[in-house]
């Protein structure tokens, strides 16, 4: 099996696994030369067999499978063309950072993996899920965020990996948890620029962040 097929089952198993999407919610996508792969429309990300990913031309946007493809192609296909240093697109409908993001609050750093592993999120006001204004505004983002948050949708995250895509995920639903937190027990002291920027100087992080930028 190739290792695209290998990285899209393991990662749509994890991200039902651990709760980032429930029943049908979310798609996940990964480039091979010039094609993408991306889910089924509609299924339980967990239950896709190998042959069900479908295939997508990425520059033409041809679909050269039977099977319908996630009805969020449009966004997929618009962070690999603007982004040609990424492998991996994950679409998640994480319960924090959905529900904080739909406060109007943007998700804040209060430990340290989020501002040194993270560059910067983008936050998108509510559009209609699968349509080709949510895709012009994924495109118009993507090329400067790795990390997208959709109110009162769910998130994107981009990776050279999709275990990057993954991590990205990951770390911005624990802050929106982690906030949420701690908002009920009082105020939050938010890292300053300062403490994200020293975080990012690190080589202890630079470590941490490049290992998971290193395809096998
Ligand atoms: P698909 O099942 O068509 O991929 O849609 C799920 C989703 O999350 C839409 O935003
Ligand atoms: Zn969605």
């Amino acid at each position: 099996m190739s290792h695209v097929i290998n990285d899209l089952k393991l990662y749509a198993s994890k991200i039902v696994h651990t709760g980032l999407v429930v029943g049908a919610g979310g798609n996940l996508s990964m480039r091979d030369g010039n094609i993408m792969y991306i889910s089924p429309s509609g299924f339980d990300l967990q239950e896709i067999e190998d042959h069900q990913w479908v295939r997508v031309n990425i520059e033409t946007g041809e679909i050269l499978d039977d099977l319908k493809p996630s009805s969020e192609i449009l966004m997929h296909l618009e962070c690999f063309r603007k982004r040609p240093d990424i492998t991996a697109v994950l679409h998640a409908h994480p319960s924090y950072s959905v529900g904080v993001s739909s406060t109007g609050h943007n998700i804040p750093s209060l430990f340290p993996d989020f501002p040194a592993m993270i560059k910067s999120v983008a936050y998108l006001d509510y559009m209609i899920p699968t349509t080709d204004v949510l895709a012009d505004a994924i495109s118009g983002v993507i090329e400067e965020n790795d990390v997208v948050v959709m109110r009162n949708h769910g998130v994107l995250t981009v990776g050279k990996t999709m275990k990057e895509a993954y991590f990205f995920m990951q770390i911005i639903e624990e802050s929106a948890k982690v906030y949420t937190i701690a908002s009920t027990v009082g105020i939050p002291r938010v890292l300053t620029v300062e403490e994200c920027e020293d975080l990012r100087n690190l080589s202890s992080e630079k470590y941490r962040s490049k290992l998971l930028k290193d395809v096998r």
